[in-house]
């Protein structure tokens, strides 16, 4: 017996998704005849599943009846705790209504806990300590693993708090925009969240309470920044200087591993206007947002139309007095009919009580923003439309976002020709609607789509002439994600610095991790890990922590003292990135993205798909390195000498 004090009724589980429900009836049961008709939940291939899944109401009886018989008395342990990878995969198909491959078992057990950790590095060998750079989500991924795994961990953060994006990011309104049950650690779920899309304080909360069980906080300093960091040929170590973001006092520290995880959206990009100095208003980035800025009754400027300005305008409008919206590019905006729901707190309870429930929830999101999209994302070759999309289904996604964008817009049909993108759907990053065209369509907001000429000391104004006269001038124009170099001074080996490795904002790395002429450096969220069909953050973080963690282990247990690697090696994956990125949207001429740079690259988002990255950062493909060994020779080290006779 688990919990003989749970709080699950009948009525919390008419709030499930029956789905789910089969899922645990299998685990508590060990009776797979719960995988058979008429118990197979329907295929639902919406964002947002029917948790009734098919089921008529007889059936949808007989599944809750026989989950109250089964904790009737308590929770009871289950039967079925550790399925086998067939059976999951049976269980994965029947769960989706669909042939799930099996290349996903591999991950999922991973995802669902099924696979086991490895102890503690042994104490007695050379493991090195490791300096991480930024105490955002990657940071905080990566440090647990490691302390898990023994491993001397020291975090700098410049800013007085963890969360990075999510601590400096305060704008009114912002959030995820990716469900929170898989915007998560799998290792670490959070039962009670109190929306599906959670708002940021929570996911600073959750971050806050990860970094505090783990053992993360206690090896962080705040208020610390990364001014340079050199290899130093001699020792093989790299030697970090370090600077008090407040008294400026700087020093230099030792680490063998370097681990810059200063994630992609930490650096604003502030656009800037002729004359703005003269504008005697508040001006800000989103970003930046001031603590004392009032917008009760004033009239508002925002500039920039993204992921931020729609989740903060709708936020606003009904504080301000007038709000004035310069858009430069429209977006491809969907409904998500769960954006703003709260969770039942019965459901919760079904979260936090009953076994097995949150791991196949998460499961169930985790394909629906998954790889399923990716490949309607790819150019069709003899698609007679290319200009508008990629291919036949991306054509309807085209439709089926154009009838919303229409009907959302009734009461201002003049703002349609504005609103409806001309690139194909997804060439940018898709955004959630958030009351934004509601909000579009109310009397004191307005849509600006003529360019900005300047900024005056009233307001802004636009190449047409015309002035807009606003108390306050937001910006929200996003961030630069490519100029990694610029973040992180490095000077590597024989002094060479990172933006002498890439080419002018053309940063490239294997697997976005591993840079050439920088040893014993792993980069957490570099060049092309950017999540651009689907995917979690946190997914990324972990999956990269648990790369970076394997080479550490490794570096200890081989007795190896360098690992750098080779200049083909990063070469030819950066072909194949930017190969598979010839044929998907974001290479689409008509699409004005962030996620290429100036120069026509693709370099923020990832081109595979979940399962293919997962599979290789599993193995550490050793010939794509230059090893060197500490002096002592290792079992593994002597066995590979003798390999290679
Ligand atoms: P963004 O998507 O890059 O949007 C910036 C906006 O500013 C665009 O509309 C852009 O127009 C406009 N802009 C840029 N420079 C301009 C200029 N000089 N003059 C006029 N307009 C200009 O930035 P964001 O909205 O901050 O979002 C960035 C990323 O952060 C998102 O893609 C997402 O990954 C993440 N984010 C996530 C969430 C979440 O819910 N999880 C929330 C917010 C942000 P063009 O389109 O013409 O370039």
């Amino acid at each position: 017996m688990i919990d003989p004090a749970h709080a699950i009724d009948r009525e919390t589980l008419e709030t499930a998704d029956l789905r789910v429900l089969v899922m645990c009836l299998v685990h508590l049961t060990g009776d797979l005849r719960w995988l058979e008709a008429p118990f197979t939940p329907a295929r639902d291939v919406r964002l947002v599943a029917d948790p009734r899944a098919g089921f008529d109401d007889a059936t949808r009886d007989a599944i809750i009846d026989a989950v109250m018989e089964q904790i009737s008395n308590g929770i009871p342990a289950p039967v079925i705790d550790r399925p086998d990878p067939e059976l999951l995969h049976r269980m994965m198909s029947v769960f989706l209504g669909e042939n799930v491959p099996g290349e996903y078992v591999a991950m999922t057990m991973a995802d669902m806990g099924l696979v086991e950790r490895r102890p503690p590095i042994d104490a007695a060998l050379p493991v090195p300590d490791v300096l991480i750079v930024g105490a955002g989500v990657s940071g905080i991924a990566l440090a647990s693993r490691l302390i898990a795994d023994g491993v001397n961990v020291r975090l700098i953060e410049r800013n007085a708090d963890l969360g990075g994006t999510w601590f400096e990011n305060r704008y009114p309104g912002c959030g995820v925009d990716t469900p929170n049950h898989f915007y998560s650690f799998s290792w670490s779920p959070k039962p009670d969240w109190s929306r599906f899309f959670s708002p940021r304080e929570e996911i600073h909360d959750y971050l806050a309470s990860v970094a505090e069980e783990r053992g993360v906080l206690d090896r962080t300093r705040f208020g610390i920044e990364m001014v340079r960091a050199e290899w130093n040929e001699g020792d093989a170590h790299w030697a970090v200087t370090l600077r008090h973001v407040d008294s400026g006092e700087t020093w230099t520290e030792s680490t063998r591993v370097l681990v810059p995880a200063t994630g992609h959206f930490s650096e604003p990009h502030r656009a800037h206007f002729d004359g703005e100095e003269s504008f005697t208003g508040p001006i800000f980035h989103t970003a930046r947002w001031p603590g004392d800025v009032d917008l009760d009754g004033q009239r508002v400027a925002v500039i920039g139309t993204g992921a931020t300005s729609m989740q903060l305008v709708p936020t606003i409008a009904d504080r301000v007095a007038h709000m004035i919206v310069f858009q430069r590019t429209p977006q491809w905006v969907r409904p998500v009919a769960e954006y703003r729901d709260t969770v039942d707190p019965r459901t919760a309870e079904l979260f936090a009580s009953l076994p097995w429930y949150g791991r196949w929830y998460r499961f169930g999101q985790s394909w629906r923003y998954g790889d399923g999209l990716l490949r309607f994302l790819k150019r069709d070759p003899e698609w007679p439309h290319p200009e508008r999309s990629m291919n036949r289904i991306n054509d309807r996604h085209r439709v089926e976002m154009t009838e919303f964008i229409t009907s959302s817009l009734e009461s201002r049909p003049e703002l349609i020709e504005h609103c409806v993108p001309s690139y194909p759907p997804f060439g940018k990053r898709i955004l959630i609607d958030n009351g934004w065209f509601e909000t579009l369509c109310r009397p004191h907001v307005d849509l600006e789509v003529t360019p900005i000429a300047r900024i005056t000391e009233e307001g802004v104004v636009t190449t047409a002439g015309t002035l807009h006269e606003v108390d306050v001038i937001i910006v929200a124009t996003g961030f630069d994600v490519v100029s990694l170099d610029r973040r992180v001074n490095l000077a590597g080996r024989s002094g060479v610095g990172l933006s002498d490795v890439w080419e002018p904002r053309d940063p490239r790395a294997l697997l976005g991790i591993s840079v050439v002429g920088m040893p014993n450096l792993f980069v957490m969220y570099g060049p092309n890990t950017n999540m651009g069909h689907g995917g979690s953050v946190m997914w990324m973080s972990d999956t990269q922590a648990a790369h970076i963690a394997a080479w550490i282990r490794k570096m200890a247990e081989e007795r190896i003292d360098t690992v750098e690697v080779q200049p083909d090696a990063v070469e030819r994956y950066t072909d194949e990135v930017d190969r598979l990125h010839d044929e998907l949207v974001w290479m689409h001429p008509g699409t004005p993205t962030y996620y290429r740079t100036e120069e026509g690259r693709v370099r923020s988002p990832m081109p595979f798909r979940l399962v293919d990255y997962w599979s290789r950062t599993q193995t550490i493909d050793e010939d794509a390195f230059v090893i060197t060994y500490l002096s002592e020779p290792s079992h593994a080290e002597l066995a590979k000498e003798h390999r290679h006779g």
